[in-house]
């Protein structure tokens, strides 16, 4: 770890006590800061909490008391998931007290460097990638970290010089930084997402911007050249640029990026492998891996490992995640897809007949857009409370067989029963899952189960 800036005796609060904030709290104690814990949660229960206040912990449960803000107070961690219009927060900025997230801590105690990994999709999948890949680097020892679930902090306790941090960043987690620096930057793409908590798309550009804000020419940026609003956002980064492109190969990108053309994966002009190596379907993960693929060939790692874990990866699980071949019908959970433009890349990740399960939580959305998107589904299982919405935008795009059940399982049952050889189910719901289960996972792991049961 790096010792930038004394924390001993700064007065520091930090509110919510989640994942997160454990590890934030657990960090500042042990650097000897002054800490206040807040959360609106009753943390009266919890366990570690009593051995917090041992510590010297102050905390304060049961809701976000302005007065927390009178006296001495350095700055604010915050978790991510905490809107700034909370009225604390809303105060905090007008006495322009900072107010941070975890990875601000993480680069400014970091040793060794960091690979931070943002974008509106495709973090997940590119960084649990990227891990896999860095673990074979010459020298020094690669960590995960970030977003993907695991507390940055944690694993900057440990870091030592050589080694790298390959770290997901939410624009949440982003918004909160001031001295931020990967000394590599991925930027998988940004579409409109969380205009909720960012206000508009301006504020969500500009928080996915702070991951290169204090990038210098030492520094890479490896960025999405298919995305052409990207060109503009990212031109005046001081950092070395390396686009990656599936369909918009173009001279500079030939000399200075990773891309794909007839099927063959380059880097700067020269052959690496063909995509046919990646086993995870659809043009977004091509993007993806070969996004991976620029910061493997920065970092040195030698081709024949780079090309190995690629051909393992099968992808995180419930995102277009392959669960086999029963049958010579391949299986497909996409339960992460919890609105219409998640289901809309997986629908277009194939090109054999699509037997669709899917179906969810009604958000009063439609499901007009997908309609475009359905020339391969020759039959849909729809069940939950979108169920008959979502049949009536099938049927009018001309879907030849459409059902409706009340619960998963059943409409599994239908769609393995229809599903003939070389044809692919894929469960993709479109929908959130809390009408019928507790989250998105638990709905894939009903769905992963309920295809095994049927298949054994
Ligand atoms: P994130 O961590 O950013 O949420 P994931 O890697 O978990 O992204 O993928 C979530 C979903 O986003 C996938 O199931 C897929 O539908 C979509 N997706 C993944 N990668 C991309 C990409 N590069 N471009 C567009 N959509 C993508």
């Amino acid at each position: 770890m790096k010792s930038t800036q004394d924390l001993t005796n700064k007065h520091i609060l930090v509110l919510g006590y989640a994942m997160t904030g454990k590890s934030v709290v657990d960090f500042l104690v042990k650097q000897g800061a002054n800490v206040t814990l807040n959360d609106r949660g009753d943390l009266s229960t919890d366990p570690s909490v009593s051995f917090l206040i041992e510590k010297g912990v102050t905390v304060v449960d049961g809701g976000h008391p302005l007065e927390l803000l009178d006296g001495e107070l350095d700055f604010i961690v915050k978790n991510p998931g905490i809107p700034y219009s909370i009225p604390i927060l809303k105060e905090a900025m007008k006495r322009q007290i900072p107010i941070y997230t975890d990875i601000e801590l993480s680069s400014r105690y970091a040793a060794g460097s960091i690979v931070g990994i943002t974008g509106s999709n495709g973090k997940t999948t590119t960084t649990a990638l990227l891990y896999e890949i860095l673990k074979n680097r010459p020298s020094g020892k690669a960590h995960l970290a970030g977003n993907i679930g695991i507390p940055t902090l944690d694993i900057v306790q440990t870091a030592t010089d050589s080694d790298i941090i390959v770290m997901e960043v939410s624009s949440f987690q982003l918004e909160g930084t001031e001295q931020f620096h990967p000394q590599i930057a991925v930027l998988t793409n940004i579409f409109e997402a969380h205009l909720d908590y960012h206000g508009n798309r301006e504020n969500y550009v500009n928080a996915k911007l702070k991951l290169i804000a204090n990038q210098t020419a030492n520094d890479y940026l490896i960025y999405n050249y298919d995305q052409p609003e990207l060109h503009e956002l990212v031109a005046d980064a001081p950092s070395v640029k390396v686009p990656f492109s599936v369909a918009n190969v173009d001279e500079y990108v030939r000399s200075q990026g990773v891309y794909v053309e007839d099927g063959v994966v380059y880097y700067q002009g020269k052959d690496l492998f063909e995509t046919s190596l990646i086993q995870i379907p659809g043009e977004h993960n091509v993007q993806n891996v070969i996004a991976a693929v620029a910061v493997a060939m920065i970092e040195g790692v030698d081709l024949d490992s780079i090309k190995a874990e690629i051909h393992k990866y099968q992808g995180m699980p419930h995102r277009i995640q392959p669960i086999g071949e029963f049958g010579g019908r391949r299986y497909y959970n996409d339960s992460k897809a919890t609105n219409v433009t998640a289901t809309i890349t997986a629908l277009d990740s194939f090109e054999e007949p699509i037997v669709y399960i899917g179906g969810g939580l009604d958000r009063g959305n439609t499901f007009e857009e997908l309609k475009a998107h359905l020339k391969y589904v020759k039959v849909a299982a729809l069940y939950g409370e979108t169920k008959e919405k979502m049949r009536e935008s099938f049927v009018e795009a001309g879907v030849p067989v459409v059902e409706v059940f009340e619960t998963l399982e059943e409409a599994t049952a239908f769609a393995d029963r229809e599903a003939e050889v070389g044809e692919v189910v894929l469960f993709s719901p479109s929908c959130a899952s809390w009408d019928q289960f507790k989250n998105y996972e638990i709905r894939g792991e009903t769905f992963v189960e309920a295809v095994k049961q049927l298949n054994k």
